[in-house]
């Protein structure tokens, strides 16, 4: 067997982030402090909000928001089915009942079965921004009217638009800064909010529910970040833009190369969108001469890596099947995505050569 030589994510960080480390490790100060405190302040810009506040991983960030909003047992978070399980192991940790809306062609939730999901105990829209691309905000902000609460999970979508505006300003934004995604500290995660209130609750919450030096105010926990891990997110603020830009390059070239395949899907930006490109995923139909498996293996024969995100529906687990706090439903689009998604190699440290050889890869394998 061929390795591997084209791996479907690479972690490649720079000089400037090896001084940046340094300096906090020289520093003496390597817990959270200013490191943490100038990541918050970029990262807030990047999304536009009053608020952004780090915390130790996405997962985190999940729980910090429900729990700042007072979710718990008797209410129910509504989701997608077709998402990482840290986003459904965030709505079981605050006892509250997950709830599934199917999703669409985007791979985000479907907004036109969204009115239907809803019922008096719904007190979180949970939208993912799946692969990168937000989910439509305008119909989820406007089914999330009556006093229910938007939670995104920005995990896969840092500086990603729905109409000009960042994802993380509309609801409360949760982003993950593990190794992976678009940008990183090794682990880690950012919450974001324009409510003052909610701000103040979810700093005493990461910090063992202390408001002042042993002021406890609220039975918390240890959610923070160190600044050590800051520090190699910080310098990511300023290449973001470029990375983003690489990636969405990228994109187009696989789209351009890889067009008019019998029986492959490519990825469908929506009109008013903006995708960030964490992962670029096609689907591999019955019309294909392979079916998904079948391309991976042909791909990784040739060197090309590639990743199955997700390869079942979030709860189609026996753990979570059979869990009393998780509702399962039909949902006939996330099951056909699950069997069929593939994603190819897009992030930004390939090179032109790399591209071609995925393109010619994927059409040996696929092609008619
Ligand atoms: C990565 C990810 C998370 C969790 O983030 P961690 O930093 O790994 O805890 C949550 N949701 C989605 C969709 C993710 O991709």
């Amino acid at each position: 067997m061929t390795d591997i030589d084209i791996p479907v994510s690479t972690v490649r960080l720079g000089a400037d982030v090896e001084e940046s480390v340094l300096a906090v490790i020289r520093s003496g100060t390597i817990a959270q402090g200013p490191v943490v405190a100038a990541l918050e302040a970029g990262f807030s810009r990047l999304c536009d909000v009053p608020h952004a506040l780090a915390v130790n991983s996405g997962t985190t960030a999940l729980v910090l928001a429900l729990q700042a909003l007072g979710v718990g047992p008797g209410d129910e978070v509504l989701t997608s089915p077709f998402t990482f399980a840290a986003t459904l192991n965030a709505i079981i940790e605050t006892g509250a009942t997950a709830t599934f809306v199917d999703i669409d062609d985007t791979y985000t939730v479907d907004p036109t079965l969204l009115a239907a999901a809803i019922n008096p105990n719904t007190r979180v829209i949970m939208p993912v921004h799946l692969y990168g691309q937000p989910a439509d905000m305008e119909a989820i902000t406007a089914a999330a009217a009556h006093g229910i609460a938007v939670v995104e999970d920005a995990a896969q979508a840092h500086g990603a638009r729905f109409a000009g505006r960042p994802v993380g300003s509309f609801g409360i934004g949760c982003f993950s800064l593990y190794a992976t995604k678009n940008m990183t500290s090794g682990e880690g995660g950012i919450v974001t909010t324009s409510d003052d209130e909610l701000a103040e609750r979810m700093r005493i919450l990461r910090n063992q529910g202390m408001q002042q030096r042993y002021q406890y105010v609220l039975a918390g926990h240890n959610y923070r970040l160190t600044d050590l891990q800051a520090a190699v997110a910080v310098p990511q603020l300023a290449t973001l833009a470029a990375q983003t830009e690489r990636r969405r390059a990228n994109a187009a070239r696989l789209s351009e190369g890889l067009a008019q395949l019998e029986g492959i899907i490519l990825p469908r930006t929506a009109p008013g969108r903006t995708h960030v490109w964490h992962q670029y995923t096609v689907r591999v139909t019955e019309a294909c001469r392979v079916d998904r498996d079948g391309l991976a293996a042909g791909l990784a024969e040739r060197g090309v890596g590639t990743g199955v995100y997700y390869p079942r529906v979030v709860f189609d687990y026996d753990c979570y099947r059979n869990h009393r706090a998780v509702r399962t439903a039909e949902v006939p689009n996330a099951a056909r995505a699950a069997r069929q998604v593939l994603s190819l190699p897009v992030h930004p440290h390939l090179t032109d050569d790399h591209l071609d050889r995925i393109i010619a890869a994927v059409k040996e394998v696929a092609g008619a």
